[in-house]
């Protein structure tokens, strides 16, 4: 077995997206030894490439906005299958967040009167994402990155994790090699905050970028901790649709929010045919009253488009399924004939930018082509709510990676505000944690020896299957059997080949040698995306019911009785996926009153 390097720190946070680099300012802030290690440069991670903005009851530019009414938002739109306590404190704590990062120098857009400005978006019924243009995660990274360079905290650049270290009974720290080199690291820490982001690289259309292979949610499973509520995956109605280059890449709601319509090929304004009883005392119901909205959003009822992701994704869906799609199998979003070019340029200049250079389209002069991409998991590890904590010792879990605050459905703009409030407390819980325990906790060395030879091994095989094929093929499984919507016949058809595939994944060969080879980094993240392709599938099997972004073609409606259980999967001792309902506790009173408010 190679060498490595020894670094021996209080937290370690693995990702510097919004979730990690909140955690490690706070766990600095306390005075833990703090490191950070990702996957690749620091600052680029999801978060930077977030559009539309971060959600927070500021009541800048509707001052009826509270933290009740955005608790209720997304407990509505998350189907109330989301953790009430999560949602209650992201509510609460998100405005406060978003003021602490203008205090360290956020520049958000202005309302006339100088505050911060805030746009509607799907789902919210105020005006409530305060935003950079359709810039926001730039400026949200630009700003945490340079607090935490300030603070002095160790960034390992282009390092990956691959394992979860324990003593037996607790977290001793985590192993990962430099994606240049190959090179081993250990860090022998006390705690570990896993911030690793989503798990869009297991299908085959998304607007997730090559980190995302659900590497946080298998390191916590092959750790001990739970997964929660896989089943539910956000499918974002408008991604790209061509060239097939770049399909899936995001359009961000904003557009909509902003005055863009969808019509399918025969010019109908469709969603108006796809309003919820759920939804409808509050949706307008003639293009009429929707257009009255974006001039007097206070008395009127907002548009059919601003409907949340999943019902607009599932309309979109079905217009293409019917015929009415656009040349290539998308539908029409069109802001040209909304607003004035030099509008659409000022609000929406990434949106303009990367039609014109990737699509030859502008879209100041004509409708764009949109449809489904998988965007984002609700679903993941299953934390506390007050202390992002799993149920391993010294792990915990926050951000995209951790299960509970978007239930069933996450509203946009809920991410960005996730990641601040419950990345600031798994930090501060995590250093407090560190703090707590006299020493240094020691890995077993037959742990890091073990672990090191699983890494290595594709080395050693002659002729074996390539990785590349390998997760090709899952994401084809995924997109076309675990989709938006879903069949018992075809997830258990899924089931199998995923089985299969991890079969096969065992016999991984990869020629070359260890100094930056992708083909062994992708056999790495294999093992990644195949457990948390298992889990996704079972959990929707598990799941006979529709609700939220999970829909089942063979059991199309809600069921109280499902909702009464969250699909937990943890580890059995051979290794195989345990799925149990865990019941869902009652909603205190006080919750009850306030989802019941008007
Ligand atoms: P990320 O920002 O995804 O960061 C993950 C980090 O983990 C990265 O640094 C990565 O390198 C690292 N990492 C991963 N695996 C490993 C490993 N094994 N070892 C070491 N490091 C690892 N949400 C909103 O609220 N508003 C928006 O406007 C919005 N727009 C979006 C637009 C796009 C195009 C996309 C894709 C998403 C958007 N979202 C938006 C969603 C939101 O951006 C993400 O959910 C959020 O940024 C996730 O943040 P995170 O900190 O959890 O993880």
């Amino acid at each position: 077995m190679p060498g490595y390097d020894l670094h021996d720190y209080d937290v370690v946070v693995v990702g510097a997206g919004g979730a990690g680099l909140r955690a490690a300012i706070e766990a600095a802030e306390q005075g833990a030894r703090t490191a950070i290690v990702c996957k690749s440069l620091l600052g680029k991670a999801h978060t930077v490439m977030a559009e539309g903005g971060i959600a927070a009851a500021l009541a800048n530019v509707d001052p009826d906005d509270n933290w009740r009414v955005h608790f209720r938002d997304t407990m509505r739109g998350g189907k109330l299958m989301n953790n009430w306590r999560m949602a209650m404190i992201h509510a609460q704590e998100a405005p406060e967040r978003v003021l602490e990062l203008e205090r360290w120098g956020a520049l958000f857009d202005r309302t006339p009167d100088g505050r911060i400005l805030q746009r509607p978006f799907g789902g919210h019924r105020y005006s409530r994402l305060a935003h950079v243009g359709d810039r926001t995660g730039l400026e949200m990274i630009r700003t945490l990155q340079q607090k935490a360079v300030s603070l002095g905290i160790d960034v390992f650049m282009e390092t990956t994790v691959t394992r979860i270290l324990s003593d037996g009974r607790r977290v001793a720290g985590c192993l990962g090699y430099r994606r240049e080199s190959g090179d081993l690291i250990v860090w022998r820490a006390k705690a570990v905050v896993l911030a690793t982001g989503g798990v869009g690289k297991c299908y085959k259309v998304t607007s997730n970028s090559w980190e995302y292979t659900g590497d946080g949610q298998s390191l916590a499973y092959w750790a001990g901790a739970e997964l929660m509520d896989m089943e539910f995956v956000q499918f974002h109605p408008t991604g790209m649709v061509w060239p097939p280059s770049v399909a899936g890449v995001l359009v961000t709601e904003g557009v909509r929010g902003d005055g863009g319509i969808l019509l399918n090929n025969k010019g109908e304004r469709f969603m108006f045919n796809y309003i919820p009883d759920y939804f409808r005392a509050e949706t307008a119901e003639s293009i009429a009253e929707a257009d009255r909205w974006y001039t007097d959003k206070r008395n009127n009822r907002r548009p059919p488009e601003l409907l949340p992701r999943d019902v607009v994704a599932r309309a979109i869906n079905s217009e293409i399924k019917a015929g009415r799609g656009s040349p290539h199998g998308g539908v029409f979003l069109d802001i040209a004939s909304r607003l004035p070019r030099e509008e659409i340029i000022r609000r929406l200049p990434s949106m303009y930018h990367q039609f014109l250079k990737l699509a030859d389209v502008d879209i100041t002069r004509e409708p764009m082509e949109v449809g489904p991409t998988m965007h984002y998991i609700m679903g993941g590890v299953k934390v506390d709510p007050d202390t992002a904590a799993t149920c391993v010792p010294g792990l915990y879990a926050a951000g995209e990676v951790a299960a509970g605050l978007h239930g069933a459905n996450r509203l946009g703009g809920n991410s960005l505000s996730d990641l601040l409030v419950f990345g600031r407390r798994a930090g501060l819980a995590a250093a407090q944690y560190a703090g707590s325990l006299a020493t240094i906790v020691s890995p077993s060395g037959d742990e890091i020896e073990a672990a090191a030879a699983e890494m290595y091994e594709p080395f050693q095989r002659a002729d074996g299957e390539n990785p590349f094929a390998l997760q090709k093929e899952l994401q084809q499984t995924m997109q076309d059997l675990v989709g938006i919507i879903r069949t018992e016949e075809e997830l258990k058809e899924a089931l199998h080949r995923i089985q299969d595939l991890k079969e096969r994944a065992r016999r991984v060969s990869v020629p070359g040698n260890q100094l930056y080879n992708p083909g062994w980094h992708l056999a790495m993240d294999l093992k990644n995306l195949l457990t948390v392709a298992e889990a996704i599938t079972i959990s929707a099997l598990e799941r006979k019911e529709s609700r939220g972004a999970h829909t089942r073609d063979d059991y199309p409606n809600e069921d109280p009785e499902q909702a009464r259980f969250n699909i937990v999967v943890r580890r059995d001792s051979d290794g195989q996926p345990l799925l149990v309902k865990e019941p869902r506790p009652e909603l205190p009173d006080e919750v009850k009153k306030i989802l019941q408010e008007a």
